[in-house]
């Protein structure tokens, strides 16, 4: 079981651009640091002072079996202090995490799923089909709806890498608000409470998508979310 709410160190390693203005941050870990996939941390630097709110919620989007802690975020042009700091890390700088902490986790790759991940909300995702590919695990029906409203992917490769190894799983990328609306309801309606559902994204978003699935009669208890709170 992975320990909650206990401080670790990271050790920078590097930064590695997704795409136009998502950052991905690797870390090396020490050995005690456990997480389940789809958990998340609070990171904070341990030598900037920071303007405002000195601490931040990411998502855990590496498994340990990868050995290193990735983080990835997107920083806009006026990003929060915290994010401009986050550009200026050099390797060896130190970090550190708070947790690992979170319920958002999948159990069963034999029950239908369908995951909505919209924009960063995919962090989480490339957590849980990292670790699914690790054990060679194949779904019965492991759907995955990734919706970008610019058509930028982050971690695009190995998405599609993935996808093409496992007949269960079925990734698509989208990048029309409309037709990701439209595919959802197309699942919901097909599989109904014969399937669970993971929802990663924004507050409005999560929200978006939650009453949709309950107005299609889904049962509150199979929908899952994870809230990035933070985002507007
Ligand atoms: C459980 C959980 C998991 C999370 N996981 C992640 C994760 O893996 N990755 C991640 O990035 N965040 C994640 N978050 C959210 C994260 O904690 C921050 O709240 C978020 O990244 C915003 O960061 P920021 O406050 O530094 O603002 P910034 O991103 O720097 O934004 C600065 C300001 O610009 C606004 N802004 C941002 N984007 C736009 C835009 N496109 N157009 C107009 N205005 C914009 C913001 O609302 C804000 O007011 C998670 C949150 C939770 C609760």
């Amino acid at each position: 079981m992975a320990k909650n709410k206990v401080m670790f160190q990271l050790n920078f390693k590097e930064m590695i651009k997704e795409t136009s203005d998502v950052y991905s941050f690797v870390f090396t870990i020490p050995e005690d640091l456990d997480w389940i996939p789809g958990q998340h941390g609070i990171f904070r630097f341990t030598d900037k002072n920071i303007e405002g709110k000195d601490f931040r919620i990411f998502s855990f989007a590496s498994i340990k079996e990868e050995n290193m802690m990735l983080f990835t975020t997107r920083i806009v042009d006026e990003p929060s202090d915290f994010k401009k700091h986050l550009l200026t890390l050099k390797t060896g700088d130190i970090m550190t995490v708070d947790g690992a902490i979170g319920k958002f986790k999948i159990d069963d790759y034999d029950k239908t799923i369908c995951i909505m991940a919209g924009g960063i909300g995919i962090t989480p995702i490339r957590a849980f089909l990292k670790d699914l590919d690790s054990r060679a695990v194949n779904p019965k029906l492991l759907k995955v709806l990734y919706s970008d409203d610019r058509g930028e992917f982050a971690y695009e490769e190995f998405l599609k890498e993935v996808n093409e190894k496992y007949s269960g799983l079925d990734i698509e990328f989208i990048s029309d608000r409309n037709i990701f609306s439209y595919q959802i309801d197309e699942f919901a309606k097909e599989k109904s409470n014969d399937s669970l559902y993971y929802i990663a994204g924004t507050p409005g978003m999560n929200a978006f998508i939650t009453e949709k699935l309950l107005g299609l009669g889904i049962e509150k208890d199979f929908i899952k979310t994870d809230v990035f709170l933070g985002y507007e």
